[in-house]
């Protein structure tokens, strides 16, 4: 069947598609109803059924491949590099999932992950689903205030940490952030277990903090049967950054999770049972809940877990691991192929690729010289593909397992089945023709997969998503985009104040408040400029309270924002000024900040209230480059 066959009849008949779909995962009792949508734009799939993440990815193939591998733990951190079959990652689970039970956790009972790319960490996610507790795994990169937020809104019974990660070979404490947060947080997790890697001090909290190699010991033989849960269950939250400083907790279902992974899998990547896929994300992001962990193992395909930078010890790690676990589908991100394009190419020469069918890169614009750069290195297949934390899979790509389309460079492809894509006059909410500007937005139902709401919050999910199209219940992307007469989208970047650094999304708005909250400041705006490398960075416009006293002022600030935020929110500058470019009713014109730190043109500034700001601002840039 043709790419344009199957994306029709996805649309035309969900029913009929998605009905066909959940074939390939384990129901343990079939759905009544493939999707009941009778109350827009809350969708609801395959209600009725019962089922189980954790089943789906381990269980259910112990009897075809217990011996086959399931998870390869690498760290170029610690040199430690563990392969676990389908049988023994089973029984870790079981053991993980029994030290939650053990401590009361159960169905519907939130489970906070704060942990860096190590096994454990995926023994943690598969046995919340396994017992049906609910994961939200926060990135190891934020720290303590945006832990904090994230702890109140989730109210975890239980944390699961270790106490550090490592990163170009310097331990990075994750114990004392998380007390921190705790501490900071008005909520307070009953337990938290630590996974003790020995690499450096921490304390333990008497009566709270449990060790987890004891745990497991004490657990070592358990059996935790799986909980059947309810199609529509809550598998995860996932925080994600918007346009307000409070985090957003992007809540999944769990039949409707499967299915869409399961058909992304066969579908888009092209991954077979007993191959091995390598994605180089973190859990913390939704490509590692979806491809890391999630996806392959659904579909009983090995994955990788990753610990370490690309070049390290050096930039042929990555190619080295596709070629001795005969990786067949690699996916990464325009940054990391940046980073490698400047090591030598005989790494990539070096290793035997041959396994390898395609590589796919997501989580922001993949820009043609990098492509072909890549493309022509590897010798493979480059898709990219479009997605949002909210979607939990692809939006738009080429859709190799229905139809090898051809591709366009600059252009993540084709609406993916299930997707009914369209492109809207933002003023208007008209649809545009081809090659017209406007916001990508996606018509109701959204497919399996996507966000359910936002965790305890579905007026914010409604006002949000779903009420920026004038006179329209549609979703917004928040991506202004451009299709051409053939179909093919163009993503054209952000309509809001979220940018995108290295692939990862980060609100300005959070690094303006945390930026703010420094004694010396009374105003902020940052926006994000253009980067080669990253593909943006933010850049912070700082006003001092006390000017006479400004000489470590920016040092500070970016200190400010490590230990709130997190070094990845770390602005590359923060310019301290007298005044802020400002609209006659004083909004602060971030889109003329934008400009100027581009060193483009800020165009019509007729509309500000003083003109010679700007100016000010050019110069303060200027100044610091020559001390530079
Ligand atoms: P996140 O939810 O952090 O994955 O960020 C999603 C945002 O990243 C999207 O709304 C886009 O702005 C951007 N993005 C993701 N994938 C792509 C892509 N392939 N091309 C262009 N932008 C992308």
């Amino acid at each position: 069947m043709s790419y344009k066959t199957v994306h029709a009849q996805s649309i035309q008949d969900p029913q009929t598609f998605w009905g066909e779909e959940a074939k390939h995962i384990h129901w343990e009792k079939p759905f009544d109803t493939v999707l009941d949508y009778s109350k827009p734009p809350f969708a609801h799939w395959f209600k009725g059924g019962l089922t189980n993440l954790c089943y789906n990815a381990v269980d259910r193939h112990l009897a075809q491949r217990g011996d086959q591998i399931a998870l390869v733990a690498v760290s170029t951190e610690t040199d430690i590099e563990k392969a676990y079959t389908f049988k023994e990652l089973h029984a870790e689970v079981n053991r993980m999932a029994a030290i939650l039970k053990a401590n009361g956790v159960g169905k519907g009972d939130r489970v906070l992950i704060y942990m860096p790319m190590i096994a454990e960490a995926s023994f943690a996610m598969l046995a919340c689903a396994r017992i049906g507790a609910i994961h939200s795994v926060v990135f190891g990169g934020f720290a303590s205030h945006s832990l904090a937020s994230r702890i109140e809104d989730a109210t975890p019974k239980m944390i699961i940490t270790a106490e550090a990660g490592m990163r170009g070979g310097k331990a990075v404490p994750y114990k004392p952030l998380l007390d921190e947060a705790i501490a900071l947080s008005s909520y307070k997790p009953a337990k938290v277990l630590i996974v003790n890697r020995g690499l450096s001090e921490f304390v333990m909290v008497d009566g709270r903090d449990l060790d987890y190699t004891a745990e497991r010991l004490a657990h070592l033989h358990a059996e935790v049967p799986v909980e059947w849960v309810d199609a529509t269950h809550t598998s995860y939250i996932l925080y994600t950054s918007g346009t307000t400083g409070k985090p957003k907790g992007v809540q999944r279902d769990t039949g409707g999770y499967a299915v869409a992974l399961s058909s992304a899998m066969r579908l888009i990547f092209c991954g077979k049972p007993g191959e091995t896929m390598f994605t180089t994300s973190d859990i913390g992001w939704v490509v590692g809940h979806s491809f890391i962990i999630y996806g392959p193992l659904i579909n009983g395909t090995a994955t990788i877990m990753y610990e370490g930078t690309p070049l390290r010890p050096d930039g042929g790690i990555w190619w080295s691991l596709v070629e001795k676990y005969k990786v067949s589908v690699m996916f990464s991100a325009p940054t990391a192929i940046r980073v490698l394009k400047k090591q030598d190419p005989a790494f990539l020469t070096k290793y035997d690729l041959s396994s390898l069918r395609t590589l796919f890169l997501a989580g922001e614009p993949l820009d043609e010289p990098t492509a072909t750069w890549i493309h022509e290195a590897i010798g493979k297949p480059v898709v990219d593909n479009y997605w949002q934390t909210e979607t939990g899979w692809p939006i738009l790509a080429i859709q190799r397992g229905i139809e090898v389309m051809p591709h366009k460079f600059g252009s993540p492809g084709l609406p993916v089945f299930g997707y009914n894509m369209k492109l809207l006059d933002e003023a208007t909410g008209e649809e545009l023709g081809p090659d017209q500007k406007g916001v990508v937005a996606i018509e109701g139902p959204l497919p399996p997969g996507c966000m359910q709401t936002v965790w305890g919050d579905d007026a914010r999910y409604v006002k949000t998503y779903w009420s920026t199209i004038p006179g329209k219940l549609i979703y917004s992307t928040f991506d202004w985009g451009i299709k051409d007469k053939d179909g093919y989208y163009f993503i054209l970047g952000r309509t809001d104040d979220v940018i995108n650094v290295a692939g990862h999304r980060l609100g300005t708005r959070e690094i303006e408040e945390s930026i703010s909250s420094h004694a010396n400041i009374s105003e902020v705006a940052v926006v994000g400029i253009e980067d080669k490398l990253k593909g943006q960075v933010a850049i912070g416009f700082a006003i001092p309270k006390d000017a006479s006293n400004v000489a470590n002022l920016e040092a500070e600030l970016m200190k400010t924002v490590d230990s709130q935020l997190g070094a990845v929110a770390r602005p590359a500058r923060v310019y301290i000024v007298t005044a802020l470019p400002k609209t006659r009713s004083g909004k602060i014109v971030r889109r003329a900040l934008q400009a100027v730190a581009e060193g483009r043109d800020p165009g019509d500034i007729s509309t500000m209230e003083d003109q010679t700001v700007l100016a000010h601002i050019k110069t303060v840039i200027q100044e610091s480059a020559k001390k530079a």
